[in-house]
C-alpha cells in the first residue's frame, strides 16, 4: 500500500450502487439481455464503473465487474475497498469475476443490488472461499534480462 495516499474506509453504499446503476444503463447486452452494471471503489477514493459488453462471438463477451477492474488497473489503481454490482434480479458476480477480483483484493466488500432498489452486502471471501492467489504459486524466478536487441 502506498502510504502517501489517503485510505478510504468509510463509504456510502448508496453512492456506489448509484454508480453501478448508471453503468448498467450503458450495458451492451443484445444477446443475453442480462444487463449488468458495476462500480469499484479504489483505496484512493476513485470509483471505476463497468458494464457487460457482449459480442456476437459469445466467449469474447466481458462482464461488468471485469470491465471495472481492467479500467481501474489500467489507470494505476490496484487496491480496492468495495464493489457494487447491479442486475435485474440481484445476481452475484460469476466465478471468473470473483477470481479476477481476488487478484487485487482478498477481503473486498461486495454490494449486490437489484432493479427494485434492494441490495445486500457480502464479501469476496464469502463468495470465493479458500481462493487461489499469487501466494499459492512457487517463488518465481527473476525476470530474464532483456534479450539482445531490446532498447
Ligand atoms: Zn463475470
Amino acid at each position: 500500500m502506498n502510504r502517501n495516499q489517503p485510505t478510504i474506509v468509510d463509504f456510502d453504499p448508496q453512492v456506489l450502487l448509484e454508480h453501478a446503476r448508471e453503468a448498467q444503463d450503458r450495458a451492451y447486452a443484445p444477446y443475453s439481455h442480462y444487463r449488468v452494471g458495476a462500480a469499484l471503489l479504489g483505496r484512493s477514493g476513485r470509483i471505476y464503473t463497468g458494464c457487460n459488453v457482449e459480442n456476437a462471438v459469445y466467449p469474447l463477451s466481458t462482464c461488468a465487474e471485469r470491465t471495472a477492474v481492467v479500467k481501474a488497473v489500467s489507470e494505476g489503481e490496484r487496491e480496492f475497498i468495495a464493489l457494487a454490482v447491479v442486475t435485474e434480479n440481484g445476481g452475484t458476480p460469476c466465478g471468473s469475476c470473483r477470481q479476477t477480483l481476488r487478484e487485487f483484493a482478498e477481503d473486498l466488500i461486495i454490494l449486490i443490488g437489484d432493479a427494485a432498489g434492494r441490495h445486500r452486502q457480502t464479501t469476496l471471501r464469502q463468495l470465493l472461499p479458500e481462493s487461489f492467489s499469487a501466494a499459492d504459486l512457487p517463488s518465481a524466478p527473476p525476470e530474464p534480462s532483456c534479450p539482445a536487441g531490446c532498447p
